[in-house]
C-alpha cells in the first residue's frame, strides 16, 4: 500500500516539475520575446511615429518660418521703413491663415516694433519681461530657436515660437520673424504615449536641456544629464548621430531608451520604456499558468491516487474472495477462523462448523454443461447467504465444497442450520430450472473444542461430512 503512494508522490513530483519547468520555459521565452519586441519594434517605430508626428506638427512651423524670413517683401517691408502697417497686418495675417498657425510675428530692430496678423502690438522693451526673448535670440549665434513662451496678448497657454532671424543682403540684422504654435497637442501627444503604450518621451536641447517632457514645468530649467541616471551615457543621448538604443538598470528595473536626433529642429527625442510595466502580462500569465499546473497536478495525483486504491481494493477482492460466488476463499475463511478462535478461547462462546460438499455434483456437469454447473454454484452460495447470519462466516472450500462457522452457536443449533439448508437446497426451484430436480448436499457439523487447533478442528467436521457420503448422502452428520 505505501509503495502505491510512493508511485502516486512519485508521479505527481515529476508531473509537477514537468509543469513547473515547462511554465518557467515559457515564461523565459516569453520575458525575453518581450524584450526583444520591445527593442526591435515598438520603440523603434514609437521613435519613427513621434518624429512624424514632429514634422507634422513642428517642422511645418519651422520651415513657414524659414520661409518668412527669407521672403523679400518682409525684408523689402523692414528697409522701406515699415510703411503701411497694413501691408505686413495682411502678410502675417495670410500666413497664420494659410497654415493654420496660432500667431504670425515680426519683430523689426530698426523701430523695434512687435508686429502679428493684427497688426501693430507695441514697441517691444529691455525692461519688460515679457519682450526678453527678442533680446535674447538678438544675441544668439544661432539663425533661429525654438523658443517655449508664454504670452498674454495671444493666449494664456504656452506656446511654442519658432523665431528666424532677418538679415538683409549684406548680412545686416533686420529683425525677428516667425510663428507660434499651441503645444498643448505635444502635452497630448506625450500623455497617449504614457498612457497608451507605457512609454515616456523627452524632448531635450542640444545642452540636454528639457525643453518637453511629461510633467515638464514650463519655465523650469532641468538638464535631465547631470541629474538623473542619463549622466553616463550622456554623450550618447547628445550625439548629433541618427538614433541609437541605450540600456540599463536604475532601482533594479531594466529601462531601454531609444534616441534620435531632430536635425531640423537642433533637438534630442528621447523615448523611454520601462521594461516592468511590459512584462506585468507575462508575469500574470507566468503566475496563472503555475496556479493552474499546481491544481491540474494536484488533481492528478488525487485521480492517481483514487485508482490505486480502487485497484487495491479490487485486488484485496481477489485475494480474499471467491470469483464466481463472491464469497470468501478458504484463505480468508481460515484467516477470520483464526481470529474467531482466539475469541472464543476468550470468551468461552461455542463455536461450530459446518462442512458442506454437493452430492453428485460431477453429474451436473456432465449433463448440463460446466456453465449450467457454474450457475447452480451461485445459487447455492446465495442460499447459504441467505440462511446465516452476518456475524457467521461462510465460504468456497473449493469446487462444490463450501465451509460455514456459526459464532456463539451450540452443536444443536448449527445443525438445525444445516438442516435446513439442506431442505431448502433439495427444493429449490431456482435450482430446479436449471437441473430439472433440487440438489442434496451432504454435511458434517462439529463444534470446537477450546484445546484444539484449527486444523484439527476443520478436519473432524470434514471427516463428519465424509461419513454423511458414505451413509448415502443428502444428509448432516454431527460429531
Ligand atoms: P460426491 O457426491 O461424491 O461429492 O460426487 P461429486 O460428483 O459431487 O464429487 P466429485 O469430487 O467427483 O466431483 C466434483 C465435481 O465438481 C467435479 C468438478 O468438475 C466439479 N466442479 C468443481 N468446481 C467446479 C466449478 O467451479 N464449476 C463447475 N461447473 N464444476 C465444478
Ligand atoms: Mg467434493
Ligand atoms: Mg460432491
Amino acid at each position: 500500500m505505501k509503495s502505491n503512494y510512493k508511485i502516486a508522490i512519485l508521479i505527481s513530483f515529476f508531473l509537477f516539475v514537468l509543469t513547473i519547468g515547462s511554465s518557467i520555459s515559457y515564461y523565459m521565452v516569453s520575458m525575453n520575446s518581450m524584450e526583444r519586441q520591445l527593442k526591435t519594434q515598438s520603440l523603434p517605430l514609437s521613435v519613427d511615429n513621434i518624429y512624424t508626428d514632429i514634422q507634422k506638427h513642428i517642422i511645418e512651423p519651422y520651415l513657414v518660418s524659414s520661409m518668412m524670413a527669407s521672403d523679400t517683401f518682409m525684408k523689402d517691408w523692414l528697409i522701406n521703413e515699415e510703411e503701411n502697417t497694413a501691408k505686413i497686418k495682411k502678410y502675417l495675417d495670410s500666413i497664420k491663415n494659410k497654415y493654420g498657425m496660432l500667431v504670425s510675428f515680426l519683430v523689426s530692430e530698426k523701430s523695434q516694433n512687435y508686429y502679428t496678423q493684427n497688426g501693430f502690438i507695441e514697441k517691444i522693451d529691455k525692461q519688460n519681461s515679457t519682450n526678453k526673448w527678442y533680446f535674447d535670440f538678438k544675441k544668439l549665434e544661432e539663425k533661429h530657436e525654438i523658443n517655449l513662451d508664454l504670452n498674454d496678448n495671444i493666449s494664456n497657454s504656452v506656446i511654442m515660437f519658432i523665431n528666424f532671424k532677418i538679415f538683409d543682403e549684406n548680412a545686416n540684422y533686420l529683425g525677428a520673424t516667425g510663428v507660434g504654435i499651441k503645444i498643448s497637442y505635444i502635452n497630448e501627444m506625450l500623455q497617449r504615449f504614457r498612457t497608451n503604450y507605457k512609454l515616456k518621451v523627452i524632448f531635450l536641447d542640444k545642452n540636454g536641456n528639457i525643453i518637453l517632457g511629461e510633467n515638464h514645468k514650463y519655465g523650469t530649467v532641468e538638464n535631465i544629464i547631470d541629474n538623473t541616471v542619463y549622466k553616463e551615457f550622456k554623450e550618447s543621448i547628445l550625439a548629433n548621430n541618427s538614433g541609437q538604443q541605450i540600456e540599463y538598470t536604475s532601482k533594479g528595473s531594466k529601462y531601454i531608451l531609444n534616441t534620435k536626433y531632430i536635425k531640423e529642429l537642433d533637438i534630442h527625442l528621447l523615448v523611454e520604456a520601462k521594461l516592468d510595466d511590459f512584462t506585468q502580462d507575462t508575469k500574470q500569465n507566468f503566475y496563472l499558468n503555475l496556479s493552474i499546473s499546481l491544481i491540474l497536478t494536484l488533481i492528478i495525483a488525487i485521480i492517481i491516487i483514487n485508482i490505486i486504491q480502487e485497484y487495491n481494493s479490487k485486488l484485496e477482492h481477489l485475494a480474499k474472495y471467491d470469483t464466481l460466488t463472491n464469497l470468501p476463499n478458504r484463505r480468508h475463511f481460515t484467516d477470520t477462523l483464526h481470529k474467531y478462535l482466539a475469541l472464543s478461547k476468550r470468551t468461552n462462546e461455542k463455536l461450530t462448523l459446518l462442512f458442506i460438499d454437493i452430492d453428485d455434483f460431477k453429474n451436473i456437469n456432465d449433463n448440463f454443461g460446466h456453465k449450467i454447473g457454474d450457475e447452480v454454484l451461485k445459487i447455492v452460495a446465495q442460499i447459504i447467504k441467505e440462511n446465516t447470519r452476518d456475524s457467521d462466516i461462510s465460504a468456497r472450500w473449493g469446487g462444490e465444497e463450501f465451509v460455514l462457522a456459526f459464532m456463539n452457536t451450540d452443536l444443536k443449533t448449527a445443525t438445525t442450520i444445516a438442516e435446513k439448508i439442506r431442505a431448502i437446497l433439495e427444493q429449490s426451484t431456482q435450482i430446479k430450472v436449471f437441473v430439472g430436480c433440487g440438489l442434496t448436499i451432504s454435511g458434517g457439523v462439529t463444534q470446537y473444542h477450546p484445546s484444539e487447533d484449527l486444523d484439527s478442528f476443520i478436519s473432524r467436521a470434514d471427516t463428519a461430512m465424509y461419513s454423511a457420503k458414505e451413509s448415502g448422502k443428502n444428509k448432516i452428520y454431527k460429531v
